[in-house]
């Protein structure tokens, strides 16, 4: 049975509205969803037509395939320096399933999870489809989005298991900084909490900002999962290929969740995507420079609104300006900017009601497209009546 607060994901459902909209031949800016508006590298693509024609797949190992494990390791390690093994590696259909399959793990009846607010729109109702009799502890950011670690201390009881984390963090542009994460790694140590940090946005940070790894901490504590995928970086979100790190031993239970659902993540799309990590150094540099001017594009058309206040943006895909605008809801100015200015973003109640004063505007677009959305997302805000 589906528990009673796992509901669409109310964000598709807009994003339907606003399509309709341009079937009916509307030009839409879009910045909504997150999407990356470049393609799957072409080696990526190349390598899958090529095996489609000449090889044969069957059944393969649940953990996923060896020689991508190996590449995933190695490029984990890279980014953390910590010694990180195939065997730590557990391929998923998304960074979705991978979250999905560390909570079905986990969470015994009762259990809580701490997860962090305002958060990523899967991560509750993945919570109560893992299991029904698990409880939801929302942890507040502070108002500029960052961590309020004594806020967090106060929330945990014996019945705590997960804290959850994402950085960087969707909707808001946060970053947890090296001085957080040791903070937060020290909390799950001291509490015998499992870390699970969300780390799909890893590569999108801004103006020198740098991106720290709850994997940098697994010296200190074994019980730190982090969830990643090829979806955001290489453009492959219709690919569904995702990925947990994690202490052999917890790999070694999270497996049987893969196995008695879909035996393996299809073998053919691991072995293209074995490619990406051979693209040349720097390749997504690209398209992150693209995202960091439009980050300054943003700051520079809006910052003479003052009925919208945007905390610093220094990382991830998104944005997350609050409006002062009366008694209006996240969804009356949403539907209200769609109509006057057919600009689609994703109102802040998605992300909860003590979100309704919110809107999350997505960085993802090419420039030219990313200025005249925000042009017209900044007319609206100045013409608001
Ligand atoms: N985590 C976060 C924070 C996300 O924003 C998303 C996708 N929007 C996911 C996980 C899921 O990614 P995937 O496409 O790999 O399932």
């Amino acid at each position: 049975m589906i528990h009673p607060e796992v509901h669409n994901t109310v964000s598709l459902e807009f994003s339907a509205m606003a399509r309709a909209k341009s079937v009916g031949g509307e030009k839409l800016h879009s910045l909504g969803l997150g999407e990356p508006f470049w393609p799957a590298p072409g080696a990526v693509r190349q390598k899958l037509s090529e095996i489609a024609l000449s090889e044969h797949y069957g059944y393969k190992s649940p953990f996923g395939n060896q020689i991508l494990r190996q590449s995933i390791a190695h490029d984990v390690t890279a980014i953390a320096d910590a010694r990180i093994e195939a065997e730590n590696i557990l391929v998923t259909a998304g960074a979705k399933q991978a979250l999905s399959v560390v909570f079905k793990t986990l969470l015994e009846d009762g259990d809580e999870a701490i997860v962090v607010d305002p958060c990523f729109v899967s991560y509750r109702p993945q919570v109560f489809l893992a299991n029904h009799n698990a409880k939801i502890i929302p942890w507040s950011l502070t108002d500029d989005f960052s961590i309020d670690i004594e806020a967090l201390k106060a929330l945990i009881t014996p019945r705590s298991k997960v804290l959850v984390v994402n950085s960087p963090n969707n909707p808001s542009g946060g970053l947890i900084s090296a001085v957080e994460m040791q903070a937060l790694v020290a909390i799950a140590k001291n509490h015998n909490l499992y870390l699970v940090c969300d780390e799909i946005y890893r590569d999108f940070v801004y103006h020198g900002a740098t991106f720290v790894s709850a994997n940098a901490y697994r010296d200190i504590y074994d019980q730190i999962i982090t969830i990643d995928g090829f979806s955001k970086t290489y453009g492959m979100t219709g690919w569904r290929l995702g990925y947990i790190v994690a202490s052999k031993e917890f790999l070694q239970n999270a497996v049987k969740v893969v196995q008695h659902e879909m035996t393996n993540v299809p073998e053919i799309l691991q072995v293209a995507a074995c490619e990406a990590f051979n693209l040349p150094d720097g390749w997504f540099e690209q398209y992150r420079s693209v995202l960091e001017r439009n980050v300054d594009h943003y700051n520079n058309a809006l910052e003479d609104i003052s009925i919208l206040k945007t905390a610093p943006i220094k990382a991830g895909m998104f944005c997350f300006p609050k409006f002062d605008l009366g008694d209006f809801t996240s969804d009356q100015v949403a539907v209200k900017l769609l109509h006057s200015q057919n600009v689609a973003v994703t109102p802040g109640v998605v992300f909860g009601k003590d979100w309704d004063s919110y809107l999350r505007v997505s960085l993802s677009s090419p420039e030219d497209e990313f200025h005249d959305a925000i042009e017209k997302f900044a007319t609206f805000f100045r013409t608001f009546l």
